[in-house]
């Protein structure tokens, strides 16, 4: 299979390649490459080339939707391989997805991080997440507003059954470099602010923002975690 052997070779380099420029991008910013977390995102990728993502040292994926994620699980090899949820969760999906991913990304509201609480008791587990941001304030897009950011944090500190472990943002589409690492700067700053709060039970570890067409830029304004799609396994096939 000719195609197949192409594709794997082209993942494998573009894998190397994100690498080389998150590293280079971490060094600028004055750290080290290793602190930054690379995420291979690999919602509509089939099962076979997220398997060869993993076995060129692909630790850390990302999904977004529920039933792709459990549907393909079973034929991923995810013993050296942690898998988040970054897609918008939807609170009757909740029960499906409790327990069967490492993080969810993706808490957007308070009923929504309440919800996955009580399925977390349910089970006995404690859940970890990210509280997404809506950094550009964009009609399209989920998350928090960052000046209700520290409300809403202290809200979901008191709620068992969740462990709020950093922030995740999708930056608006942009050409420009200045606006877009400004964007990325104040993500950066809401993050260094609430972990100085020291809000009992939420940890500021992870900050989840860049994906393929601006991770460098990310990275330069302190992202410890990328996630990057496209850039590593091609451009997708929506059907
Ligand atoms: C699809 C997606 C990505 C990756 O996007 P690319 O542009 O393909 O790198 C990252 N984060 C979220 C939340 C996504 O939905």
């Amino acid at each position: 299979m000719p195609e197949y052997n192409k594709r794997f070779s082209d993942i494998e380099q573009n894998i190397a390649e994100v690498k080389e420029k998150i590293a280079q991008a971490a060094i600028k910013s004055g750290r080290n490459p290793q602190d930054v977390h690379l995420m291979a995102v690999s919602k509509t990728v089939e099962s076979v080339f997220i398997n060869h993502a993993i076995s060129c040292g692909i630790d850390l994926i990302g999904e977004n939707k529920v039933q792709e994620f459990l549907a393909k699980k079973p034929e991923l090899n995810l013993e050296n391989c942690k898998a988040h949820l970054i897609g918008h969760l939807q609170s009757n999906k909740v029960k499906k997805i409790v327990g069967e991913v490492e993080v969810i990304q993706s808490v957007d509201s308070v009923s929504l991080a309440n919800e996955i609480a009580k399925r977390s008791v349910n089970s006995g587990i404690v859940s970890k997440v990210l509280l997404e941001v809506n950094v550009g304030n964009e009609e399209s897009k989920f998350g928090f507003d960052l000046r209700e950011l520290d409300e809403r944090a202290c809200e979901i500190s008191e709620i068992n059954g969740i462990s709020v472990q950093g922030l995740m943002c999708v930056a608006p589409v942009c050409d420009d470099e200045k606006v877009l690492r400004g964007i990325f700067s104040n993500m950066y700053r809401a993050y260094l602010d609430i972990a100085s709060k020291k809000i009992n039970n939420i940890n500021m570890n992870v900050l989840s923002m860049g994906m393929s067409g601006d991770y460098c830029e990310a990275v330069l304004e302190g992202a410890n975690l990328v996630r990057v799609g496209s850039a590593i396994f091609g451009s997708r096939n929506y059907r």
